[in-house]
């Protein structure tokens, strides 16, 4: 193994080669783990001012044979540089519509929305729009209980390309929220154009709420852009009373974040459900 020597041509960073190799052995593993059914939806509640709970983002996790547990930061970024995110993003749909599609059958369960991460690959891919019409099939007229959180960023990138597929979905149901609202761009115009129903305030301005004036203002904002648009409003990553009470007295719709719930697996999802209606 040569060592890094300054003539540009033969330079050879060991730490480099680690990091790369480790991400392509990373990348085999979650084909593995994919095939070998390791990846689980937890399922983290939303819920109304008046705390009942209407919802739940499903979030994917890696019950890893040796390392327990793995949440998705620590893979999501490797499946991205290729279309195995893709093969990972059909796996969580088909996995949150059959959830759905089970809830239908339990009066408990019936009204709940499931709210699903996409990713901007999966979502340009070509075959995405066919994929969730043919995901959502089985739902029949309960496919708006079905959200699709998209970034900024994604939806920006090719606003043209993403109003087109956004109204094929919309058509059929399907409701879109602006997930980590007010991190990305800070142009709004686009948000008319777009079929949205909700947007999600990200955690980092909730975090600061009666701490960081600004942040208050911040959040005061899009709850009100919110409500002239006609869009739902959620606040994510609430996890103080103080938050919750704020953003109550701001007007914001839904909730979702430690204080109330932490994403859970279905079976703890459904103990807390019966626990609330007193079941
Ligand atoms: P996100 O969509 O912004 O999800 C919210 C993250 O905040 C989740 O982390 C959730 O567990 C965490 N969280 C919830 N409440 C609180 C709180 O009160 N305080 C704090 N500090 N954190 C809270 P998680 O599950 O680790 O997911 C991280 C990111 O991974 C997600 O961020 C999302 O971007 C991505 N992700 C998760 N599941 C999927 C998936 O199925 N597909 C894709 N493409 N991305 C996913
Ligand atoms: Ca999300
Ligand atoms: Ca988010
Ligand atoms: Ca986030």
């Amino acid at each position: 193994v040569k060592a890094r020597r300054g003539n540009g041509l033969c330079f050879f960073d060991p730490q480099m080669q680690t990091a790369i190799s480790d991400r392509a052995q990373l990348e085999v593993d979650l084909k593995n783990a994919l095939r070998q059914s390791e990846l689980v939806l937890y399922y983290q509640p939303q819920f109304a001012q008046d705390s009942t709970m209407v919802g739940a983002e499903a979030l994917l996790r890696w019950q890893h044979p040796e390392r327990g547990l793995v949440p998705p930061g620590a893979f999501i970024a490797a499946a991205e540089e290729s279309d195995l995110i893709v093969h990972i993003g059909t796996w969580v749909l088909q996995t949150a519509c059959a959830q759905l599609l089970l809830w239908q059958s339990d009066p408990l369960c019936e009204r709940l929305q499931l709210s699903v991460n996409v990713s901007a690959r999966q979502f340009r891919h070509p075959g995405f729009v066919d994929l969730v019409l043919e995901t959502v099939a089985c739902l029949g007229s309960r496919a708006h209980l079905l959200t699709l959180e998209l970034t900024e960023s994604l939806v920006l990138d090719n606003v043209e390309e993403a109003v087109a597929r956004m109204h094929q979905l919309r058509a059929r149901g399907i409701r879109f929220s602006v997930d980590d609202f007010g991190t990305g761009y800070s142009s709004l115009a686009y948000l008319t154009k777009l079929p949205l129903h909700q947007l999600k305030i990200d955690q980092s301005f909730v975090r600061n709420l009666g701490v960081r004036p600004t942040d208050d203002v911040i959040v005061q904002t899009i709850i009100g852009m919110a409500g002239n648009l006609e869009l739902e409003v959620i606040a994510e990553g609430v996890e103080t009373s103080e938050q919750r009470a704020l953003l109550l007295e701001y007007g914001c719709g839904y909730f979702q974040g430690y204080l109330l719930a932490r994403p859970m697996p279905v079976e703890a999802l459904y103990a807390l459900l019966a626990q609330r209606t007193g079941g």
